[in-house]
């Protein structure tokens, strides 16, 4: 039986991969990784097999919001070349810029080589059976980025944002971009969207309410899921637990349940 209950129009070329996804951001610090990392832990969580490709050269976290500390990327001989064996961490296959040495000289980061290291990350790793590939995409809607999705199998993309009129501004831009090369967008995610007092339940919208609603309107895709400001999310994030699995009955965990629901 597949996992994956929906149909989607673009095929994954990727052998023994079913579902490529990438998850992008108009701008970084809105909690793409976050939401990447937590999506795969609930999609882990309902059975299915995962593999998270970190290719976000500007901020590669994903290593560390898993919990993994310093690894040597191991390479293997097969019949079709050598490939890359990605790590497994908590049930997830991870692949990480981060794990490679030149992600500390950011001039080796341009157009070109950050390129054809993603293309090689995507081609030349040996995923083994896969339901889901995440991708961790840079953010924003450079040269590379627009290189990176048109010449990738992506699926679908999962645009994050966070609710004020700015970075709203920087996920339409975005949009534009994934359906000017023909790349499905799944839908929004808003996040940050409130902080849940501790006390009354109330919810202070401090980034300011109805963005996601709007852009969703406007741009006629989806609104996946509104995920509440929690304390949890960082520090959890900062010592290798998700909250998706770390704290299965919060607020913010329901809604990714729901999100991976969707998918
Ligand atoms: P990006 O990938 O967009 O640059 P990150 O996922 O690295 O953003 O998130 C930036 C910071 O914000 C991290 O420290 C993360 O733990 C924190 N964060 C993200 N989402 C939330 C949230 N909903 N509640 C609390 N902290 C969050």
């Amino acid at each position: 039986i597949s996992w994956c209950k929906k149909t989607y129009i673009q095929v994954c070329t990727i052998p023994g991969v079913r579902i490529t996804l990438a998850v992008s951001s108009g701008k970084g610090g809105v909690g793409k990784s976050t939401t990447a990392v937590n999506i795969a832990a609930a999609l882990k969580l309902q059975g299915a097999k995962v593999g998270l490709l970190d290719a976000d050269v500007y901020g590669p976290n994903l290593p560390q919001m898993l919990g993994l500390g310093q690894a040597d990327i191991q390479v293997i001989h097969t019949a079709t070349g050598d490939k890359f064996l990605p790590l497994e961490v908590q049930g997830i296959k991870l692949m990480s810029v981060g794990l490679l040495a030149e992600v500390n000289r950011p001039l080796a980061w341009r157009g070109p080589v950050l390129h054809k290291i993603i293309t090689q990350f995507l081609q030349d790793v040996e995923w083994g059976e896969l339901d889901y590939l995440l991708i961790d995409l840079p953010p924003g809607t450079g040269d590379a980025q627009i290189t990176i999705i048109q010449e990738s199998p992506i699926c679908g993309v999962i645009l994050v944002t966070t609710p004020q009129q700015v970075a709203i501004a920087d996920v339409r831009r975005n949009i534009y971009m994934f359906r000017q090369v023909g790349v499905p967008v799944l839908g929004i995610i808003e996040n940050m969207s409130y902080l849940i007092c501790g006390d009354c339940g109330s919810r202070t919208p401090i980034f300011g309410s109805g963005g996601g609603e709007q852009l969703a309107a406007e741009l006629q895709a989806p609104l996946l899921g509104q995920i509440p400001i929690d304390p949890y999310i960082c520090s959890g994030g900062d010592i290798g637990n998700p909250i998706a699995i770390g704290d299965r009955t919060s607020p913010a965990s329901e809604v990714f349940v729901k999100i991976v629901t969707a998918l």
